[in-house]
């Protein structure tokens, strides 16, 4: 592992490893359209309490960046924490345009320098445009000025590429990665295939999206008996944690956390995590057999969408919709959070399918044909009855 991983501040469980939760700072609680700051920095707060420090935010995040330097820079003597920041080339029309997000982060955070900088959601739609760019040579140069610690990239594609990525780019201190037991051995997101082929670089790795957008957190009902049967007291975000957290190589876990209680919970599950067992890792085994042959969305809210849709339409919440309908049959809940959703704004069938939305889903998800569907599921309600 490179030598600047980790933090001497951060503290470390019995066995000398790194306490593996980290902050992501995407999902932060709202108070209108602005991130509530107050409820922020009491979260920053119980988290550093706790001894832990990693933060994690992108250029990308609406506000985020700004809700850092107030809740934790501004707050916190910088060498208690570190900081993770991430540079995204696909929406930029230019090398300059992109190069100066990273003058932007530095500004919005005030952070001074990052601990841990990644060039955003790689892909094959996307890899030859930050090549194009020279942006693997210009973090090379902000971490040669001390401005970076260590460099990275965040990944969604399949292991040939990151193969190919790794091969070219020795210089990568560590990969972040979509792991999670539901989707350890999709074809989609390759999170096994992925981990085994970042691990075989020898290169640490960041787990994002470990409950999946929260979906893990509240599974389709079938899922939900079987981990209460076996563990009535055992939320169903632990096992999804505890997953993550037992493989080896992770230098942290991170965890979109939108309120105190999440804290909480997380610091409470990952102070000092506890492996899956053998009988524990056969019951996600099977879980996983039943996610699979599931139709739910696999939309994990991360909002990329929402940027670009000239509509508006609230796609992360109409895909919630849906798969309260498609997971747990839950018709009319359905309907409502459909119109909760859509009350006064777009809905599914104001899709112009200009299709801006699915080049920059993570998760690749062909949101068109899913608004459709939904467009034609609640057909009854009041925005789409046109
Ligand atoms: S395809 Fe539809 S949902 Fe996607 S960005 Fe265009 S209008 Fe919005
Ligand atoms: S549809 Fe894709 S981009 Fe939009 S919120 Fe869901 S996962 Fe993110």
């Amino acid at each position: 592992m490179n030598k600047n991983l980790g933090n001497e501040n951060q503290k470390t469980t019995e066995s000398g490893e790194l306490r593996k939760l980290g902050f992501g700072m995407m999902r932060l609680p709202r108070r209108g359209v602005n991130i509530d700051l107050e409820r922020t920095g009491r979260m920053v707060d119980l988290f550093m309490e706790a001894g832990f420090t990693y933060f994690d935010t992108a250029f990308i995040y609406p506000g985020s960046e700004n809700a850092v330097r107030r809740a934790l820079v501004e707050r916190y003597p910088r060498e208690r924490y570190q900081l993770a920041t991430k540079l995204y080339a696909g929406v930029m029309p230019t090398a300059g345009a992109a190069k100066r997000e990273f003058a932007s982060s530095l500004r919005k955070t005030g952070a001074g320098f990052f601990d841990y900088y990644l060039l955003h959601s790689l892909r094959g739609s996307n890899v030859k445009k930050y090549e194009k760019f020279g942006l693997w040579d210009f973090v090379g140069e902000q971490k040669e000025k001390g401005l970076i610690r260590n460099i990275g990239f965040s990944f969604h594609d399949g292991p040939e590429l990151l193969d190919e990525i790794l091969t070219k780019h020795p210089e990568t201190d560590f990969v972040q990665l979509q792991i999670n037991y539901a989707d350890w051995d999709d074809t989609r997101v390759s999170a096994r295939a992925n981990y085994e082929t970042a691990r075989r670089h020898g290169k640490p790795v960041v787990i994002m999206e470990p409950v999946k957008g929260g979906r893990l957190a509240d599974p389709p009902k079938e899922v939900k008996q079987l981990l209460l049967e076996y563990a009535p007291g055992a939320s169903c975000a632990s096992w999804a944690l505890r997953f993550a957290a037992s493989l080896e190589g992770v230098l942290t876990v991170l965890s979109g956390m939108s309120t105190e209680e999440q804290v909480m919970e997380n610091i409470r599950l990952l102070a000092e995590p506890e492996p899956l067992n053998r009988e524990e890792q056969r019951i996600i085994r099977r879980v996983r057999a039943i996610m699979g042959a599931s139709k739910e969305i696999p939309c994990t809210a991360c909002g990329y969408c929402l940027e670009q849709c000239p509509k508006e339409i609230p796609i992360p919440d109409i895909f919630t919709a849906m798969n309260s309908w498609l997971g747990a049959g839950q018709a009319a809940e359905a309907q409502t959070q459909y119109e909760a959703a859509t009350k006064g704004g777009s809905g599914a069938g104001d899709c112009i399918r200009c299709g801006a939305c699915e080049e920059i889903c993570p998760q690749q998800i062909e949101i068109r044909k899913e608004l459709a569907a939904a467009a034609e599921k609640f057909a009854g309600s009041r925005r789409d009855e046109k």
